[in-house]
């Protein structure tokens, strides 16, 4: 017999009914009891797809209101003490507090709904502060990190989940409960005193016992057990761990799946298929050299559960390619094969069949979660009941990926050959940097600690409106470049006003430092509705980027001649990097990122020199993402950081030694790539390093990194206006670490969430600071 079933589904809604409920609450327009009835609704709708396609279970328990890894705090009682829980809140209240902490305010980095690393949620140094935010594995969801010490007690609290359950049998469904295992949940989290998180896994696994004994008795057929984990290096004692974790959750008498998604098993696997559990689910999209050998080992009295349609990226699947791959398996699993997405459907958006944004032949391309149950459906009949009997649907599919590979929207000469005819040193600049730092002082003839800002000026409501109005067609193309025009000019007076040394145009402008950009670019569609969750209530509708990128014109350099015609000063273009590019939006399948990569580097090298030939002396390549795009495994990580360094290198290096290139990052550690950022070769780095004291930049003093930099000076996330001391303070920091000729002043990140009363504020005293550490000199 051939199951079906997810590991996840989307849970915001295909209208974003969630996003819009949960906001409502938070500004205390609904109360709990009807944003929990919406909650209801949604379940009881994403249930009946999921019958409606035929998938074997309902998966309960992926559904969070805000993050499934927050749920699982509350599950196992194991909130942190500085909260102060009485037992008095709701769970909600419990659940929000951990979530956005206590004295809110709302904080986003960049307002394009990336939140990353670190990034406050929520708090300031009055209030409680939230849960931390991190990415979960190679995604761009950010799950809320568990903090744990060595005091850290677990009890259960079930109900919230045991209702769930209830709810789906009311509804007649046969139930799969998903959990992240406890190793999984364990190293999620973090030790806030050092605590040794491994050592709270047998405080932990009773309850985990209790809980699966519980669901049981619930009426739950299988419970899924999350352990993304065994995908990772993992410390040796942490692999161990899981033998003695297992048999003891074994003991609960519960059917269990384990399941290992976005990497391969690799040193894992035979542990994984020795397990005591009743099925495993192996991510065969992206380990599928790895399906052979689970089918062989897996004893053959455990399901075997093989994620074969993609559950990270928007393609329609290849159907004939996955029964070619199948069939093998189903050979050595007599009757124990289950067929699921790759990983949670959580990173697609629910549907892109109807999109009205997308033309229809790009929409015959794609799958969202809807599609793949769909495109389960038509796999498990295919094996069961054999070709014949989906031949209709095998063959539309068939027919949309032949349109897609024969497509010359996605397949284009003239990029193959603008990428093959370019030179093997487009990577390099012409000089080495000492000698180009010699033509750019004489050329700008910049002062000791020279200050800048990192690109974007406040988006006031107004040019909200102003782009609004334009895209509804009711502002005409020259009354919408007027309005952006004037509001440059403004952020063009004030610099000048402020007596800030490199200008910025403030990216007026622009919606999204992505999409801004792909928009211009061939190869990028955008969907209308092709929302996918980030954390809490915040989406992002990531690009498709669905062929051959090329820049049929220049993007920027309008704004950016016009901003330097109204000053002196030296005015900074503002480009967004491939990689940045590239990690942001839904990548095409049919090629390696590499080259995607590449292929955009090459239209933004184009644009860089037609900045330069357009008087533009100073361009700034961002490159916020650099960081995410590492693969989870060591192994993978220098042939990553090659290509996708080689990709910004070519962006940046077209142009003449007295051009001198910026870069910036943040929302991330940087130290453990140190050297690759050092092989970008900016002359300028812009790094965010306010939040970490400076800390972050004694790594780049004890690398001795080579070029200029500009650690952030204050953080751009809160609205209050750092003091011209402490700024003071943090500048003699770096002074100690970096010698202070290679230092820049600025800001942490970009001001367009700002509002333009404390952005002035606060520039006027990161000014004063550094006059006031030039007068030292
Ligand atoms: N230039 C961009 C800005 O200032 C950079 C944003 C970012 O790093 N996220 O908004
Ligand atoms: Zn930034």
């Amino acid at each position: 017999m051939i199951k079906t079933h997810i590991l996840g589904y989307p849970r915001i809604g295909a209208q974003r009914e969630l996003k819009f409920a949960l906001e409502r609450h938070w500004r205390g327009e609904i109360g709990q009891q009807e944003l929990e009835a919406v909650a209801a609704g949604l379940r009881a709708r994403h249930w009946a797809e999921q019958r409606a396609a035929g998938l074997d279970f309902v998966s309960v328990g992926d559904f969070a209101l805000y993050d499934q890894v927050v749920d699982h705090v509350l599950l196992f009682g194991c909130a942190p003490a500085r909260f102060g829980f009485t037992g008095a809140e709701t769970p909600l209240e419990r659940l929000f507090t951990l979530a956005r902490g206590v004295a809110t305010e709302a904080q986003d980095a960049c307002g394009c709904g990336h939140a990353h690393s670190g990034d406050a949620n929520g708090s300031d140094a009055h209030g409680k502060p939230a849960l931390e935010m991190t990415k979960w594995f190679d995604t761009n969801y950010h799950y809320l990190v568990p903090e744990f010490d060595a005091a850290t007690r677990f009890t259960l609290a079930p109900q919230r989940l045991l209702d769930q359950v209830a709810e789906a049998r009311a509804l007649g469904h046969p139930v799969k409960v998903t959990l992240v295992g406890p190793l999984s949940f364990l190293w999620l989290g973090k030790a806030k005193d050092g605590a040794d998180r491994l050592g709270l896994l047998d405080a932990l696994l009773p309850h985990y016992c209790d809980l699966l004994a519980r669901l049981k008795a619930a009426g739950a057929e299988w419970v899924q057990l999350d352990e993304p984990i065994l995908g990772l290096d993992l410390p040796g004692d942490w692999s161990l761990a899981f033998e003695r974790a297992y048999h003891l959750l074994h003991g609960a008498g519960v059917p269990l799946l384990l399941a290992t998604y976005f990497s391969p098993l690799q040193e894992h696997l035979s542990l994984a298929c020795k397990l005591p559990v009743a099925g495993l689910h192996v991510d065969g999209v992206r380990a599928p050299e790895e399906l052979r050998s689970v089918a062989d080992w897996l004893p053959p009295h455990k399901v075997l559960s093989v994620g074969i349609v993609d559950g990270r990226n928007i393609w329609r699947t290849d159907l004939d390619a996955c029964l070619a791959r199948l069939r093998p398996v189903i050979d050595r699993r007599a009757g124990n094969l289950w067929l699921a997405p790759s990983c949670s459907l959580l990173h697609v958006p629910f549907t892109l069949a109807h999109d009205a944004a997308l033309d229809a032949q790009l929409r015959t391309w794609l799958a969202g979660a809807r599609e793949k149950l769909d495109e389960l459906r038509i796999l498990k009949q295919a094996l069961t009941d054999g070709e014949q009997s989906v031949a209709a649907d095998l063959a539309t599919a068939r027919a949309a990926l032949a349109s897609r590979h024969a497509s010359p929207r996605v397949s284009r000469p003239d990029v193959a050959a603008a990428l093959a005819a370019l030179p093997s040193d487009a990577d390099r600049r012409a000089s080495p940097f000492a000698q180009r730092q010699a033509v750019q002082q004489a050329r700008f003839g910049l002062p000791a600690y020279p200050t800048t800002t990192i690109g974007s000026f406040p988006q006031t409501p107004a040019i909200r409106a102003a782009r609004a109005a334009w895209r509804r067609g009711d502002l005409a193309d020259a009354a919408y470049d007027q309005a952006m025009r004037t509001e440059i000019a403004h952020a063009v007076h004030v610099q000048e006003a402020l007596g800030l040394d490199v200008l910025v145009h403030g990216e007026a402008e622009r919606n999204d430092m992505v999409e801004y950009f792909g928009e211009q670019l061939d190869g990028f569609a955008f969907s209308a509705n092709g929302w996918v969750q980030s954390y809490g209530s915040r989406c992002v509708k990531p690009p498709v980027l669905y062929g051959d990128v090329a820049r049929p014109a220049p993007m920027t350099v309008a704004w950016a001649a016009y901003a330097q015609s109204l000053t002196r000063r030296p005015m900074k273009g503002m480009l967004t990097g491939p990689v940045t590019i590239l990690q942001w939006s839904f990548v095409r399948d049919d090629q390696p990122r590499a080259l995607t990569c590449a292929q955009i580097a090459l239209a933004i090298r184009a644009e860089v020199r037609d900045l330069e030939s357009n008087g533009i002396g100073i361009v700034q390549i961002d490159e916020p993402a650099l960081r995410e795009g590492l693969p989870l495994r060591r192994a993978g990580r220098d042939a990553y950081l090659d290509w996708a360094g080689r990709a910004f290198r070519i962006a940046a290096s077209g142009v003449g030694d007295g051009t001198q290139i910026h870069t910036h990052m943040c929302y991330a550690e940087f130290n453990d790539i140190l050297p690759a950022i050092a092989a970008l070769d900016a002359d300028v780095i812009t790094i965010e390093t306010s939040r970490s004291d400076m800390e972050l930049l004694a790594g780049f003093g004890a690398f001795a990194y080579p070029n200029e930099i500009g650690p952030g000076v204050y953080d751009i996330h809160s609205p209050r206006v750092p003091a011209t001391r402490d700024m003071v303070r943090l500048l003699r920091k770096a002074a100690a670490v970096v010698p202070a000729e290679r230092l820049w002043v600025n800001p942490d990140c970009g001001l367009k969430t700002r509002a333009w009363p404390e952005t002035e504020a606060a520039l006027r005293n990161m000014v004063a600071a550094a006059r006031l550490l030039r007068a030292e000199r």
